[in-house]
């Protein structure tokens, strides 16, 4: 018997791509590699890349070249090493790829990797392969399932694409180009992914998609389904305790998604909805298509069937042109919204998206006071968030043993870690906690009989920094 060959996988970046290196670990898997956490011990290493980051490729390239060194070892200890660029800068970069770097085999883009056995086979024949098209197939229904055993190694919560690419080409983004256009893939394959992870013990279930709440996949009934439609579908699946979706454009939230939020106790009241900045004049340079009023309308539409819905975000700091008013317009919206958690990056222009040809750029000394301004707002509002837990009971799905012997940890509906003492036969159950204190930026508690309500997030959200 052929021993198993061994495949490394190194993912960088969001969602999508932990998604997407799970189903090439499962498609390879059915082509006989087993995974190693070791790189210099592989067969295969694939750079899952992102192109989100700042110099995401000489972060590639200064990666390649430590796997050059380990792939001349292997070469020297008689073993073959294929190396393989994946993901979002193996799309925007591939033939520069194959140009610079000759120590790679295969280049494939976000949408081929259905392909992947066929590339690698014809780079074992010592023909470099490149495909970065955007087929029109949909690679899910080529990729190979998970397995029983390594749906159960990853855990009670976990991801399934329903949509890709996006069409909404805001000014300083690369996914339109590297994801190409918005494809939402049928319900039925969406509700056949789900059941199978639930029948291995999944119990929560986070739909994903760069552009997620425009999906429009074909229904059962031959028409499009919206988001909303399918969460419906979705929280009728047994087993499914818990469903999140990410990431949203607040122009594309609707009303089946807003019915959903009211409807389903499934459907987890913590939504990430990106607003980028709060001023309308930089909104519309980086081509957002809605002004800081039309973001809190649609946060007002949340709240307003789901008064406990807490919202995270994502801000960009010093993009082209903004002024001290426009950075101020940002906190005036934080202070206003009251987010749970955000994310927030320093503008840097990626190659080929017209916001890195404006000129008026940002001093790096007002982007780091602003970011520091920015951070410290929302670093203070989601520790008024997290406090606001103490002495109130919250649902917690419980996932893993946690580092101190005996304590468990779990999620809450807002996605904060909750560490409790516990036997480890609650794994994946959802059970009430009262939680008793906080511990930077987890919760502590201990396991109650009965929930009870949690007070209303939205009042509390409002204190600002
Ligand atoms: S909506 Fe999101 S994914 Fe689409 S272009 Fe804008 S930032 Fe990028």
């Amino acid at each position: 018997m052929t021993p198993p060959r061994k495949l490394h996988i190194k993912s960088y970046g969001c969602q999508m791509n932990v998604y997407d290196a799970q189903r090439m670990v499962d498609t390879l898997g059915a082509e006989g590699f087993v995974e190693t956490a070791d790189a210099g011990d592989a067969d295969l290493v694939i750079l899952n890349t992102c192109h989100i980051r700042e110099k995401a490729s000489e972060k590639v390239y200064s990666e390649l070249g430590r796997l050059r060194v380990a792939k001349e070892e292997a070469a020297k200890a008689g073993r073959a090493m294929q190396i393989a660029v994946a993901g979002c800068v193996a799309q925007a970069e591939g033939a520069e790829i194959i140009a610079r770097a000759p120590t790679v085999d295969v280049v494939v883009g976000p949408q081929s990797y259905h392909h992947l056995p066929q590339l690698l086979s014809q780079a074992s024949r010592g023909e470099r392969a490149i495909e970065t098209e955007f087929p029109a197939e949909d690679k899910f229904g080529f990729l190979a399932k998970p397995s029983r055993e390594a749906i159960r190694a990853r855990g009670v919560s976990a991801f399934v694409t329903v949509q890709e690419g996006c069409d909404k080409f805001c000014t300083f983004c690369v996914v339109p180009y590297t994801r190409g256009a918005e494809m939402s893939r049928p319900v039925a394959r969406i509700v056949d992914d789900v059941m199978q992870l639930t029948e291995s013990g999944v119990r929560e279930i986070t739909l994903i998609g760069q552009n997620v709440n425009a999906y429009h996949g074909d229904g059962p009934d031959g028409r499009a389904w919206t988001l909303g439609r399918l969460l419906y579908r979705i929280a009728e699946i047994p087993g499914v305790a818990r469903i999140r979706y990410s990431t949203s454009h607040p122009n594309d939230v609707d009303d089946d998604l807003i019915a959903a939020h009211r409807d389903l106790r499934a459907v987890m009241p913590f939504v990430h909805l990106p607003v980028q900045s709060g001023s309308d004049r930089i909104l519309d340079l980086m081509n957002r298509r809605h002004g800081a009023a039309d973001y809190r309308r649609v946060v007002d539409r949340f709240r307003s069937v789901r008064p406990d819905i807490a919202f995270s975000s994502d801000f960009i700091v010093g993009f082209p042109g903004e002024t001290e008013e426009d950075f101020r317009a940002t906190l005036a919206l934080i202070d206003q919204i009251g987010y749970a958690a955000a994310y927030s990056f320093k503008y840097s222009p990626r190659p080929g998206t017209p916001a890195a040809d404006m000129q008026e750029m940002v001093s790096a000394t007002e982007m780091d006071e602003r970011l520091e301004r920015l951070q410290s707002l929302i670093d203070s509002q989601q520790a008024a968030f997290n406090r606001s837990a103490i002495g109130t009971v919250v649902d917690v799905l419980f996932e893993r043993a946690a580092r101190k012997p005996g304590q468990l940890v779990g999620r809450t509906a807002y996605l904060q870690p909750a560490h409790v003492m516990a036997s480890e036969d609650i794994i994946g159950q959802v059970l009430p906690v009262r939680i008793d204190s906080l511990e930077r930026y987890s919760l502590l508690g201990e396991l109650v009989t009965t929930p009870a309500a949690r007070p209303d997030v939205a009042s509390l959200m409002s204190i600002g920094g």
